[in-house]
């Protein structure tokens, strides 16, 4: 059934009948690409294979990327060896994953993967459950069944991601018509893309990631049983989620991501609550995450660190509002009601998307931080200024102000304060005056003078 499919995917070759697929093979003078551009280890690695009798080539975002222009993240090596094989030529590796075995082998801080080419799933592997397992939605639970360079190219998941670029006599082999596609800026899957999806949900997200970090189009018959598949993502581990999403939402395209997300009906999946909000208050809900995105493409384009925790703070908060009224509907009095809803809606989004503990903390605190804003007579001003958390409650209470939130001006009030010298500060205190709701303003020490706005570039944490 495979076979056929993949057969399908390209004409035969004349005289190469018995091949289901030939590579075309892109020779040094034919292609942009330069043995330097490659980390010298990743490199080093592919010799030594070589060397050592395997096959071994750099393939998928590295050779990507360089052909595109863009600066590889990481370097990917295939290779004929198997993962026992590959530790046994390098000290320095180690063989990681269950699902999916690989070896990673580490130079000081680089880690280069190592993959064994792997063979497209047969019905005759059905039988042999420990190398290869699938669910009864045709997902792909364990993928160890070795192949050829042949079937690893078929078994990859988009053609641009399916080239191999051999170092050594500086030819790349594309087996899936990958050349084209990256010069018509077209994201295809490799074979039937509904049972690619089947077999694999998260290549929805992934072809997602890559259309919007590359700017391609895709492809129409990839984009097609998207709508329909979407709600298979509910199958999938929620810390597998977890790090697709911060790679759709933190690699500079997270707005665009978002767009084609909710266009594709994928973004329900992944965060129900706040796809809920999204149809009830469409314009603010969308304005608050588009913006929260924006802040992050920009932050993440000039290299600052970026934050997981606001994102997500930002992503679910528009869900909080009708959980918190329901709450104090029942009776429930305000800020119990408000940390009630806070609690509920994480514990209901982590059974989507596992979001380590790291993370959910900051994520109510900065919520927490909404709350305690307003309160600002007597000491309380300064006393959250030397809060850790205030830079970043401070922005959402921007952000939030930039969806369209009334907040009696409380950004500007905050961002003055922050400028203003000591006595300025005591003065602003002092207009709150009955306006406030909290202790009044005593006489009191001050540690801060002058602008002490903490800079734009300061981690609240890490
Ligand atoms: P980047 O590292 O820039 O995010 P990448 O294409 O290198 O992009 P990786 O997740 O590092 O992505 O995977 C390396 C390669 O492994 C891919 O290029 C692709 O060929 C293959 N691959 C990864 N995930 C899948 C998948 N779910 N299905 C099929 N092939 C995959
Ligand atoms: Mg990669």
């Amino acid at each position: 059934m495979l076979k056929k499919l993949f057969q399908s995917f390209r004409p035969p070759v004349p005289g190469q009948h018995h091949r289901r697929t030939t590579p075309e093979v892109i020779n040094k003078s034919q292609h942009s690409l330069q043995r330097s551009q490659f980390s010298r280890h990743a490199v080093g690695i592919v010799e030594r294979l070589q060397a050592a009798g395997y096959q071994a080539y750099l393939v998928g975002g590295c050779v990507r990327d360089l052909m595109l222009g863009i600066s590889p993240k990481d370097f990917d090596v295939a290779t004929s060896a198997t993962p026992e094989q590959v530790r046994a030529e390098f000290r320095n590796a180690r063989i990681i994953g269950r699902r999916f075995k690989l070896v990673h082998v580490h130079f000081g801080r680089e880690i280069i993967e190592v993959a064994t080419f792997r063979a497209p799933h047969s019905d005759e592997d059905q039988a042999d459950s420990h190398r290869s397992s699938h669910n009864a939605s045709g997902r792909i639970l364990r993928d160890n069944v070795y192949g050829t360079l042949e079937e690893d190219a078929q078994r990859r998941d988009f053609t641009i991601n399916a080239l191999y670029y051999d170092p050594v006599n500086e030819r790349v082999l594309d087996y899936a018509n990958g050349v084209h596609d990256i010069r018509n800026r077209l994201l295809r899957l490799i074979g039937d893309p509904t049972h690619r999806y089947q077999e694999d949900p998260v290549r929805m997200l992934r072809a997602v990631r890559f259309a919007a970090k590359l700017n391609f189009g895709i492809e129409k018959h990839t984009v097609q049983p998207i709508r329909q598949l979407a709600k298979l993502l509910r199958e999938i581990p929620p810390a597998r989620l977890f790090e697709e999403t911060l790679k759709l939402f933190l690699n500079g395209q997270g707005a665009i991501a978002f767009e084609m997300l909710v266009d594709l009906e994928l973004f329900e999946p992944l965060f129900p609550a706040s796809a809920h909000a999204l149809e009830e208050r469409p314009n603010y809900t969308h304005s608050l995450i588009s913006q929260a995105l924006a802040n992050t493409d920009l932050r993440v384009k000039q290299g600052k660190p970026v934050t997981p925790a606001f994102l997500f703070a930002a992503l679910l908060w528009p869900a909080l509002p009708s959980r918190v009224l329901y709450l104090q509907s029942q009776g429930v009095p305000p800020i119990p009601a408000m940390n009630g809803a806070a609690h509920d809606l994480i514990a209901e989004q982590c059974q989507r998307i596992a979001i380590p503990k790291r993370f959910t903390l900051p994520i109510r605190e900065i919520w927490d931080m909404q709350e305690r804003l307003p309160r600002r007579s007597g000491k309380r001003a300064d006393m959250m200024l030397d809060n850790p958390r205030f830079r970043a409650g401070y922005d959402f209470l921007l952000l939030r102000e930039s969806a369209g939130e009334e907040t009696d001006d409380l950004g500007q009030w905050w961002t003055d304060y922050q400028d203003a010298n000591d006595s300025e500060r005591r003065e602003m205190i002092r207009e709150l005056g009955s306006r406030d709701d909290g202790t009044s303003a005593g006489p009191r020490k001050r540690k801060r003078s002058g602008s002490k706005r903490k800079r734009d570039d300061e981690q609240a944490w890490d």
